[in-house]
């Protein structure tokens, strides 16, 4: 309390997770349903909304590619002024909060204004993906790099992947939809084997998921025909091939 005046809220960066409900944290499960405001963005599932108290105010933010409902600026504002007129918020991202959620901005913002902010991490959808589509980010025999890339971001065409894919390493793009063909010409120009194994992985751990594979070179055509859409993940690297079982499954019904 600031000279008898109303206390300043705290705001909660909180990761949602991939999608389904079952993969939040119990911290962040717990935030949502004892929440009074709950801010968030268009990823997070209806069904993790859905446990909020049915009085608690909520504020969608949704930012979708080349539609921006609310510029980040006025997230940061919105933010910082709920916490000044006292109340607490709690921010929800999809998957983790600090892997391309700009929650590192968010949480700046805050503390400019001097708003206490808590983070509580999620599970990132590169993680909750991998998962669903049972592909081992790493593995002894064939992985012992990851890194994670943004493949919608300013100047892809300068950014420099060199080097973090390829042999022994994965490769996972977020916001890769759009940019595919942008993606699989700029890693087979920094030389890549146009058949190394690419995943791509559409609405990881909800329902209506999709695992799709196919060679690198054939990465946009494979988006194209299958018409992928956002949110999807693109895993490139060798632990992103088709298991063997599926593999003589296939080669059954070929010869059958
Ligand atoms: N903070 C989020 C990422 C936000 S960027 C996280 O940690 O997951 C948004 C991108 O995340 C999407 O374009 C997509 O590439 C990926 N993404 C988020 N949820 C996804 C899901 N359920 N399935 C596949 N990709 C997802």
């Amino acid at each position: 309390m600031l000279n008898g005046q109303t206390p300043i809220g705290r705001v909660f960066l909180v990761g949602a997770g991939p999608g389904d409900p079952d993969l939040l944290t119990l911290r962040a499960a717990r935030l949502v349903m004892n929440a009074g405001l709950i801010v968030h963005d268009g990823l997070v599932d209806p069904e993790i909304l859905a446990m909020a108290k049915p009085d608690a105010r909520m504020i969608c933010v949704a930012k979708r590619r080349s539609r921006h409902t609310m510029p980040q600026e006025d997230i940061n504002a919105l933010l910082v002024h709920e916490a000044l007129a006292g109340n607490d918020v709690v921010r929800l991202k999809g998957g983790d909060p600090f892997i391309f959620g700009r929650g590192g901005e968010e949480a700046e913002a805050c503390r400019a204004a001097g708003v206490q902010v808590d983070v509580v991490p999620g599970i990132t959808s590169a993680l909750g993906a991998a998962a669903a589509a049972q592909i081992p980010l790493t593995h002894r025999s064939s992985a012992s790099i990851v890194s994670f890339v943004a493949g919608q971001c300013k100047g892809l065409t300068d950014q420099n992947w060199a080097g973090l894919a390829g042999k022994g390493r994965t490769l996972v793009v977020f916001m890769g939809v759009a940019t595919a063909p942008a993606i699989a010409e700029k890693l087979i120009a920094d030389g890549l084997a146009p058949d190394v194994p690419v995943a791509v992985i559409e609405n990881a751990t909800r329902a209506a998921m999709r695992v799709l594979r196919g060679p690198l070179a054939q990465l946009p055509d494979l988006v194209v025909r299958e018409r992928v859409k956002s949110p999807a993940l693109i895993v490139i690297g060798d632990v992103a091939a088709r298991p063997e079982q599926e593999l003589r499954a296939l080669a059954l019904e070929v010869t059958e």
